[in-house]
């Protein structure tokens, strides 16, 4: 078994020795333990912060542990009545090409494909997707006419709060890096408009882009972005904080300027708290099902940046933090 371990926890960006790749033999299944082949890895923006040595709502990762992140792969032996060979199921598995779990684990779930690609459940019908449906419409609570800004705007989270903003009759407006990016936006997902952060004169650009102001702004990454978004919030808006990106290579992550503090410092700030998408996992099944109806009828578009075998593992995730990835970054391990 192939995984990939963290060995040092990383100062800033990641250098070559933080991650490093072991191979182990697997051992004998026990009772009520079943062995799955990894056949897709998720990599996601929030694996760097589990990195680091510091509190937050999620434990980090031991140093010498297999780096964390959910997969979906394929039962291959089970010795649970539980769990039967062919059973695809996503699992929080880890870098690694093969996982035993033990029947009684929690956020294993069997997928139901039906013509769904297997990896869409880590993407938009998978954790992502659920963090911009229930972001956006349980905090951002968007009414019909107004508008919705999302920044990282083709990434999984992005593409999902902007096609659900548009769904509910809102004016979606992203912000993504890139003169191609942007377009694959409003031409294909199919927001109004796309501002290329990179280009300059982001506050200008926004502001047309937002005739009538901003009414939700879904937070991704925080810094400039937050702050040019900062000046056109409109009086009663909201801003569920799902996560900063910009800030996740700092080398004190406890120094950055937040959008808490960039928020807080305003006259009339949003209505805005930090979220966790397991807040509603008790819907996990039902909003899987959802997303994954959207996606199988081609209402739901989505696109994907897909790394072969787990030694590129660590490349393409230094690539997603800096936006190499073009929608949902994944690593194809196995078929
Ligand atoms: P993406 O696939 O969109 O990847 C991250 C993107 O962030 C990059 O592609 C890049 O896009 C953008 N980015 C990177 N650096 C900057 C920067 N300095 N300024 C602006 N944009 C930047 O990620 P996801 O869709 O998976 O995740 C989006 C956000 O959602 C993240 O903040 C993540 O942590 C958060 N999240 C939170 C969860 C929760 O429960 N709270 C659960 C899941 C995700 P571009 O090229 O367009 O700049």
């Amino acid at each position: 078994n192939r995984s990939i371990v963290l060995s040092k926890r990383p100062q800033g960006e990641l250098q070559d020795g933080d991650l490093t790749l072991e191979t182990n033999p697997v051992r004998e299944l026990k009772d009520g333990e079943f062995l799955i082949q990894v056949l897709w890895l998720s990599l996601d923006p929030y694996m760097r912060p589990r990195m680091n040595d510091t509190e937050s709502y999620v434990d980090p990762v031991a140093i010498g542990a297999v780096m964390a992140g959910e997969t979906v792969g394929r039962v291959i032996a089970s010795k649970t009545p539980k769990y039967s060979v062919g059973d695809i199921v996503t699992s929080y598995s880890g870098w690694q090409e093969y996982y035993i779990a033990n029947e009684n684990e929690a956020m294993i779930y069997t997928v139901q494909p039906d013509g769904v690609p297997l990896q869409a459940f880590l993407g938009v019908a998978g954790m992502p997707g659920r963090t911009g449906y229930c972001g956006l419409t349980y905090v951002g609570k968007p009414k019909a006419g107004e508008t919705v800004v999302v920044a990282a705007a083709s990434g999984p989270v992005g593409t999902v709060v902007g096609q659900t903003a548009k769904q509910l009759g809102c004016r979606a407006v992203g912000i993504a890096g890139g003169p191609e990016k942007c377009r694959y936006v409003v031409e294909e997902l199919g927001f109004d408009d796309c501002i290329d952060y990179k280009q300059g004169n982001l506050l200008e650009n926004l502001k047309s882009a937002c005739p009538k102001g901003i009414d939700v702004y879904f937070e991704n990454v925080g810094g400039e972005v937050t702050k040019a978004v900062a000046q056109l919030l409109n009086k009663g808006s909201r801003a569920p904080i799902c996560g900063y990106v910009s800030a996740y290579n700092s080398e004190d992550i406890g120094k950055v300027e937040t959008p808490f503090h960039i928020f807080g410092a305003l006259a009339e700030p949003p209505e805005h708290r930090f979220f966790v998408v397991t807040e509603w996992q008790d819907q996990h099944q039902e909003l899987t099902k959802l997303l994954a109806e959207q996606v199988r009828s081609g209402q739901l578009k989505y696109r994907e940046s897909v790394a072969e075998g787990l030694e590129n593992a660590v490349d393409a995730f230094k690539g997603m933090l800096k936006g190499k990835n073009f929608g949902k970054q994944l690593v194809h391990i196995a078929d």
